[in-house]
């Protein structure tokens, strides 16, 4: 065959030996000279790398964006210049709790992360197929997140853990709800939305900010499973929507989401009834009408799953220059966290593999580390100021200072509002959702705290069930019905 090729170490030289070790005659032992023995079994002794704590398992795809709305009123980032731009992405998909190997159909929200290869840097849109999220301060993350996991004693999933979590820490309501509902169990990746959740804002010519929420509207339709469906698909195929992008993208049949964006003033934003920074509310659509930005297209799938998606890593602090960042205190901690956690299991120089690096040129002086493969610098100077390399800081480029309405630190210092977790979960029950999505969500309720057990059973059906009801009396009834519970709120 014309196109062999020849067997090499790591180090390139060909070697003659791919099954059989080298023995001191035909039954001999083993001689330690055989390196491609060595070196095959070591590597492959190293083959994994710290799996990420949340959303370890995933799927994902290269594709495209591409404007197709003026937006420009509201933000000066070159990608978003004129209708017609396009720029590549990559998306990884992904579930939250579950390790590696755990079935897609669990219910979970999914992770929805973008990156937009732009010519001015990287822009990641890290968010998830909800609006909304549990906990609105990161600093409860580890907790909330260890009762998604495994008992510490059995190593077991735990609706106890979760459900005692939930029910103490009632702002998860509104999440909590759409987790139950059958968008909790997505038909599949290319069936759901995709939210940045957080606010993030936007930066114009005039140097004007505002505020912004970010949305994928899904052009496949929203599809879901029912529980029974997804229960039955952990066991055929646990693999179902990693299958499902996977294969469509291969057939040509490439999946599509429209951006859409809201947008909020400074004006606005003080008068707004909730927190607009409080990622555990969404703003509602009648008041902040979604605009059009762009479209996505999948239409890549990775030639190495290794390589791009398990080496992915996205960063909520990639914004690009006229997209910025809010006070949003989840988004304040994701800023630390995701990096924090790239440097971990990729290593400090993690933005030099292949599906981080941007497609722009990099300048600075940041040097050396393990896995450096980019040339480090050459022979430019790794200090400034220098009298050599003219790579300034750009004044141009900053954000206009944020106005502050206290100078006073106190985290005390609530309004009225901060503690409602209630308005916006009972409106998605009583407004949004139909008889039969009503039905589904309170049968998966019950389904859900049916696992609670052990001696602090009641008390946490009866503080959870306080919170249903201040939602919505009837879903707190049907709820405790369905579970057999002797239910008088307090
Ligand atoms: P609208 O009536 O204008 O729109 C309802 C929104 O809810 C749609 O975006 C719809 O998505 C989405 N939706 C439908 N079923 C579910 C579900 N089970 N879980 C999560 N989202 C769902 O809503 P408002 O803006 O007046 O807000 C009412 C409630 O809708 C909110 O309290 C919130 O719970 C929910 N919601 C609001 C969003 C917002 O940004 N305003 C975003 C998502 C949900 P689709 O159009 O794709 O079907």
């Amino acid at each position: 065959m014309k196109d062999k090729k020849k067997l090499t170490t790591a180090s390139g030289r060909s070697y003659y030996e791919n099954e059989d070790s080298l023995t001191v005659g035909p039954r001999g032992p083993v001689l330690l000279q055989d390196y491609y023995l060595q070196e095959k079994n070591a590597h492959f002794n190293r083959e994994r790398i710290p799996e990420r704590v949340v959303h370890a398992k995933g799927s994902g795809a290269f594709g495209t964006f591409t404007v197709t709305n003026d937006i420009t009123k509201y933000t000066k980032a070159k990608l978003f210049s004129k209708v017609g731009n396009k720029c590549r992405v990559f998306v990884r998909f992904s579930t939250v709790g579950g390790e590696k190997g755990s079935a897609d159909t669990e219910r979970d929200p999914r992770g929805f992360a973008v990156k937009f290869y732009t010519e001015e840097g990287n822009w990641d849109l890290v968010g998830n197929n909800t609006p909304v999220f549990f906990i609105k301060d990161s600093k409860k993350f580890p907790d909330f997140i260890h009762t998604q996991k495994r008992d510490p004693k059995t190593n077991l999933k735990s609706p106890t853990m979760m459900w005692d979590y939930w029910s103490l820490n009632p702002e998860s309501l509104h999440q909590v709800m759409i987790l139950f509902s059958d968008r909790g169990t997505p038909d599949g990746y290319r069936h759901m939305n995709g939210y940045g959740s957080h606010t993030f804002s936007m930066i114009n010519d005039k140097n004007e900010r505002i505020w912004v929420k970010f949305h994928f509207k899904t052009r496949q339709g929203n599809k879901t499973l029912n529980a029974a469906q997804a229960e039955e698909l952990k066991g055929k195929d646990p693999d179902y929507a990693q299958r499902d992008l996977v294969e469509s993208i291969e057939k040509g049949n490439f999946p599509k989401w429209t951006l859409k964006i809201q947008v909020m003033t400074n004006e606005q934003a003080k008068t707004f009834k909730w927190n607009p920074f409080d990622i555990t509310k969404v703003w509602p659509h009648a008041e902040y009408p979604l605009i059009e930005a762009g479209v996505m297209e999948l239409n890549e799938v990775p030639k190495n799953y290794f390589a791009n998606v398990e080496q992915a890593a996205f960063a909520p602090a990639h914004t690009v220059n006229g997209i910025g960042l809010s006070p949003d205190k989840m988004l304040q901690g994701r800023i630390f966290a995701y990096p924090d956690a790239h440097r971990y299991r990729l290593g400090a120089n993690y933005e030099q593999i292949p599906v981080n690096r941007p497609v722009t040129e990099v300048s600075h002086h940041q040097r050396d580390g393990f896995m450096n493969v980019d040339g480090n610098g050459g022979d430019s100077p790794n200090y400034f100021p220098n009298s050599f390399d003219n790579i300034e800081a750009d004044k141009s480029y900053k954000e206009p200072p944020l106005p502050l309405d206290s100078n006073i630190a106190d985290i005390y210092d609530r309004n009225e509002n901060d503690d409602d977790h209630y308005t916006q979960a009972g409106a998605l029950f009583r407004v949004v959702m139909n008889d039969m999505e009503k039905q589904n969500t309170i049968s998966n309720i019950v389904g859900g705290m049916s696992g609670i057990t052990g001696p602090k059973r009641d008390e946490i059906i009866q503080r959870q069930l306080n919170h249903f009801y201040k939602a919505d009396k009837e879903l707190a009834e049907k709820i405790a019905r369905g579970l057999g519970f002797n239910f008088k709120p307090d």
